[in-house]
């Protein structure tokens, strides 16, 4: 059952994380296809600016000129001031714009920068390295107070364009001269991650429960009946069907655990051995449905006049043995006598007839027959059977008990 129970949690919990896994994955394609249009948006932008061999801006306050370019400035026939953005510096401008509004943040790098306020941090020069390895970009997530940043880089080629400021550096059209690093706050879709991660858990602790519950009740259920069933079972099988009193095959087991108790104790023991008298005229008079219900009802009153702890049997067709421990044969034969007496004097009443019955019974104890060869309990049946064969002869509707030493069996009424 635990095996069970352990392969269905499994699976509901593989069910789940599977679902989480997957989800977890698009998110994350999601927010690299993100951080790639951002790249290209740039890159576009850098491009635009490379191919007009960078642009001019009006040189108001706050726009200071680049000091890593030759002839920056020129001033305009009205006397206005203008200063170039070449790429890096746009991209660095647009950068902190983006920055302060809590957007994105790009920075341009590389191994060898012209300005060393573009140096590469450890995550850029890493992927630096592994581009010029051939790996075409490079990602993380890092922590930075209480938010996460998720990063991506990609190489910068040399263009043509870019070798007129970059050719000094020793650069040719093709080389990876750099690259260009987005970075952006993904703290709420971590959160968000996070938070799914837990619902699966709790789903799965949740569902795990339900399935194991409704095992368990499940189980209990089987097994109690199980249990009941195996218990009629073995109730039926040591029980007479007709009768409802201990069966044959279950008043041996007895009849053993009983003369070994007696044998290692040296208690009494008694057995009374009862046949109906006549009873064929009774099959043959009122039919064999009839006869079953005399059966029953001498079984009833038998059981109903002997105490609790003695074991009434039916041992054949008509026949009844009554096992009593702790008494000798004396007073088991006078138990014998008060149930020939009830029996005699109680009519069994059925629809139509009412029948009356006698009974003849033969009574032996465990002590007069124990010198006997053979198995005590063959004995003991042997005894109580002689005695009632005795009271047969002797007219029926009597009880006799086994006298072992004079072999007599004496009539007792
Ligand atoms: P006796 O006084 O000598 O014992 O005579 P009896 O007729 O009682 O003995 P006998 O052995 O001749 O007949 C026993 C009858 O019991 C025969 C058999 O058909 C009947 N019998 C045995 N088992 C059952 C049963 O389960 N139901 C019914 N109705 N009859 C049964
Ligand atoms: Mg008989
Ligand atoms: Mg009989």
């Amino acid at each position: 059952m635990i095996q069970v129970c352990l392969v269905v949690s499994l699976f509901i919990f593989g069910l789940y994380l599977g679902t989480y896994l997957r989800d977890k994955e698009l998110i994350q394609d999601q927010i690299t296809t993100s951080a790639k249009a951002h790249f290209q948006n740039i890159i576009l932008t850098r491009m635009w600016n490379a191919m007009h061999g960078g642009v001019y801006v009006e040189k108001k306050p706050g726009v200071e000129t680049n000091p890593y370019l030759d002839n920056p400035e020129f001033t305009a026939m009205d006397g206005r001031v203008f200063t170039k953005r070449n790429p890096a510096m746009m991209t660095r401008e647009i950068s902190e714009l983006a920055a302060k509004k809590g957007i994105f943040k790009y920075h341009i790098t590389s191994l060898k920068p012209l300005n060393p306020n573009n140096a590469p941090d450890e995550f850029e020069r890493t992927s630096l390295k592994s581009f010029e390895l051939g790996e075409l970009h490079a990602t993380t997530e890092e922590p930075r107070d209480d938010l996460t940043f998720f990063r991506y880089m990609a190489p910068l080629e040399t263009t043509e364009a870019c070798l007129a400021c970059h050719a000094k550096q020793g650069y040719k059209v093709g080389d990876v001269r750099g690259g260009l690093s987005v970075s952006f706050d993904i703290t709420s879709t971590k959160k968000a991650l996070a938070k799914n991660r837990n619902i699966v858990l709790g789903l799965t602790a949740f569902s795990t429960a339900m399935v194991l519950g409704v095992f368990l009740f499940c189980s209990i259920r089987l097994m109690r009946q199980l249990q009941a069933a195996h218990a009629e079972i073995a109730s039926l099988a040591i029980t007479d069907e007709l009768t409802g009193l201990t069966n044959r095959r279950q008043f041996f087991t007895r009849l053993s655990e009983e003369v070994d108790r007696a044998s290692r104790y040296d208690t009494e023991l008694s057995l009374i051995m009862i046949d109906l008298d006549h009873f064929k005229t009774v099959n043959d008079t009122y039919g064999h449905p009839a006869g079953d219900i005399v059966l029953a009802e001498i079984a009833r009153l038998l059981l109903a006049n002997v105490r609790a702890s003695d074991i009434v049997a039916r041992y054949g067709g008509e026949e009844f043995v009554i096992l009593i421990p702790a008494m000798k044969a004396a007073d088991a034969a006078k138990a014998a006598e008060k149930l020939r007496m009830i029996i005699e004097v109680n009519a069994i009443i059925m629809e139509g007839p009412s029948i009356n019955m006698t009974i003849s019974s033969g009574v032996a104890d465990f002590k007069s027959v124990k010198l006997e060869d053979g198995s005590l309990k063959d004995a003991l049946i042997r005894a109580a059977d002689k005695s009632l064969y005795q009271a047969k002869e002797s007219g029926r509707n009597q009880v006799v008990i086994y006298k072992a030493a004079k072999e007599k069996h004496l009539p007792l009424v």
